[in-house]
Parts: C-alpha cells; structure tokens; sequence
C-alpha cells in the first residue's frame, strides 16, 4: 500500500534524531507557557521551525499571545490524490504549580508540558524537518500550526478559532487535521458534550420551612430531578455503546442550594456532564433535557430553568479516510508490525471543533495519554522518536510526494 520507496524513507529516518528531540523538548518545556501567558511558548516554537528554515506566520490572537503557523508549499503540479495536510497542536500548558521540574532521566523527559503538549509539537518539527533535509518534494501543502487558549478555564478555544477561520476562508488549506497528541493509537472519535445546569426556584422567598410543604420544596424536586437523571443513566446503559467511544452519560459535578437548616431554598442549582455518542446532535440533547424540565415544572409549579454552556459536537473520523489510512500504515512500518488501533474516548478535545465548525476531518495521535494534567508530567523520549517518524511517512502517505 505505500507509496513511499524503501530508499526515501531510509534518507528520512536517518534524519530523525532522538537525542536531538529530547533537547528540544526539554528546552521548550523550559519556557513557561500557561493558557493566558503563553506568548513565549508560541514564540519558542516559532525560533525552531526557523532554525529550521521554515518560513513563520505568527498570528496574534491578543496582544503577545500568537498562534504559529508554517507552510511547506508543494512542489510542482499537484496530483489527483494529493491532499493537503494540517499538523496541530496547543503552545499553552496548563498552570506549572507544583509539577516536578524539567528534567531528564533516561528515557523520559520530565516537567510540564511535556506531554500536554510541546513533545508532539517538537516530534511534528523534527519530522517536517527531516523530510526537507531527506529532499522530498510533498505534493500538496503541509502546515504545521501551534495554537494558543486551548486550556479550559482561562483558554477559551480563542486560538483553535482563530485557525478555524483560516480553514473556513481557505487562508489554510487542509484535507485532513492530525493533533499531535494523544495515545500512541489513532485516536479518531469522541463523544459530544455540553455543561448544564438546571435551577430550580420557587417566588416564595426565603422564608420559615414550617410554613412550606415539602412537597413545594425545591430541594425535594432537585432530588426527583436526579432520580430521573439516574432513569435516563439506566436507558444509557442498556442501548447500544458507540464500539470506540463507549457510551452516552450525564453525570452531576456541582449541588448548590439553601443557607440555614430551616429556610426554604429558593434556588437550588444541579450543574453536570452531558455526554453523547456520534450520530446524535446537541440540539437532540437539549430537547431532552429541556422536556425533563418542563415535565417537572408541571408537577411542580416550581420554574425550572435549563443552562448549558461549553457544548461540543462529537466528531468521528471513519477508518476508511485516506489520512486514517495513512497513520496506519505509517505505524505499521515505524512499529514493523502491525498498525496502530483506532480508539475512541469520552472526553471532548479540539478535534470536535476542527471537524464540526472547521469542516476539516481531524484525528490525534501522539506519544502518550497518561501523564496529562497530573503533577508528574513526563514523556518517553523513544514515543517521540516513534511520532516523529510516523508523522513525516504519514504525511507522505497523505500528500503524496515526487519521488
Ligand atoms: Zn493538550
């Protein structure tokens, strides 16, 4: 199936260094770059794409806070099966706190930002890189881009939408999105999901429970509120699960209401996850969540009011797109035995944005999901190599190249 020679591929992997990659991370991960402040990091990766001698756009989303891109324009006539490939990946990390410092010991390399998210960026720069010193001449464009604000809460996805508007304009041309984190698999589904909050007020006011019946009591109905969550959980259950993503949930993080033992709770609020599988939309979900409260507002009379905020589409890209196709053939090579799988997962990313808003069929794939957003952050500097090398032969693969 590969449409890269034994040759050339040889040239490129020669081009790969390890050791090199290490460096780089480290030194990244060095710079502190935390969602709202992560101007240097933006500005880091922008000095080793040109040390490279990538040309850099840097795309100021605020004022020192730039999005990166570089363009590495085809060579001649494109082909029939060329296709134009983006690289991404986030420059802010969330707060350092009191994550172990940067550092290396043996295989890993340690600190924050490390796999969340400057290793995959700096093995995205190495394997571009390596494909320029090997001489290949890709056939459609390939863009590397390092966004700003992807961490929730201070980063309100203000980069990822900023790039989206060079995908919808054409500014930045892409036939597929490959978000350089992740499992070392092909991460190609999510579920959607939304944040709601359901409050349920009575006009009352705040006044002695001796003279409410319990049966009018907000705090009664937020507790029928969740036993109808827990029906919905049971319907979740028993229906078919999505086969990678698992199945559909709704979860509660957050219960407030009342502020003394025996005055009546004029407002109790029930804050939590909605997640759904692909194939249904978020506007099916809140006609559901929207009829729930309608239906308890009637037996009621208490006001039931539906907030939901943050809401993701999920996003799923079929096995049988040629970018799928390419990763997997790029790390069967790279693992000299079998591809990596296709898996699916709960939680929402930026994929969801680039496939739905953006138009753009996305997928991760990355050194590791395991040390994320915990206080001992690391990366195996041996993943990285492997990313490196499945991204420059994946972008081959997808491309197309003039051998
Ligand atoms: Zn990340």
């Amino acid at each position: 199936m590969t449409r890269v020679s034994e040759s050339t591929w040889n040239n490129v992997c020669a081009e790969i260094d390890a050791e090199a990659i290490a460096q780089d991370t480290l030194e990244f991960v060095r710079v502190r770059s935390e969602t709202g402040e992560e101007g240097d990091g933006s500005r880091f990766l922008a000095d080793l794409l040109r040390r490279d001698g990538f040309e850099v756009r840097l795309d100021e989303i605020e004022l020192g806070r730039p999005n990166v891109y570089s363009t590495v324009p085809h060579v001649g006539a494109t082909t029939a099966d060329a296709r134009a490939l983006v690289f991404n990946g986030h420059t802010d990390t969330i707060p350092v706190g009191v994550s172990t410092a940067p550092s290396r010991d043996g295989d890993w390399v340690i600190g924050r930002g490390t796999e969340d998210m400057k290793g995959g960026l700096v093995a995205m720069v190495h394997a571009v890189a390596a494909l320029s010193k090997a001489g290949v001449q890709l056939a459609a464009d390939l863009t590397m881009t390092g966004v700003v604000g992807h961490e929730t809460p201070v980063g309100k996805k203000e980069g990822p939408r900023r790039l989206i508007e060079h995908l919808r304009s054409g500014a930045i041309v892409a036939d597929g999105i490959i978000i350089v984190e992740g499992p070392k698999a092909i991460w190609s589904a999510s579920l959607g999901s939304t944040i709601f909050t359901v409050t349920i007020s009575t006009d009352r006011g705040p006044i002695h429970t001796v003279k409410v019946p319990f049966a009018e009591n907000p705090a009664l109905w937020a507790g029928k509120l969740l036993t109808e969550f827990a029906r919905l959980e049971e319907e979740f259950s028993s229906a078919d699960a999505h086969p990678l993503c698992g199945r559909e949930q709704i979860n509660v993080g957050l219960l407030h209401g009342g502020d003394y033992f025996n005055r009546l709770p004029t407002d109790v609020a029930v804050t939590g996850t909605r997640r759904w599988t692909p194939g249904k939309t978020f506007s099916e979900v809140r006609v559901q969540l929207q009829q729930l409260c309608d239906d308890l507002a009637n037996a009621s009379g208490l006001t039931f009011e539906l907030a939901l905020e943050a809401n993701r589409e999920p996003f799923e890209t079929p096995p049988g797109h040629p970018m799928v196709q390419a990763l997997q053939e790029a790390s069967r090579v790279v693992s000299g035995g079998t591809p990596a799988p296709l898996v699916g997962m709960g939680m929402v990313g930026d994929a969801n944005l680039y496939t739905n808003d953006g138009g753009v069929a996305t997928v991760y794939y990355g050194p590791a999901h395991e040390t994320a957003h915990s206080d001992d952050e690391r990366v195996s500097i041996a993943n990285l190599e492997h990313c490196a090398k499945v991204y420059a032969l994946a972008a081959m693969e997808f491309c197309g190249h003039h051998q």
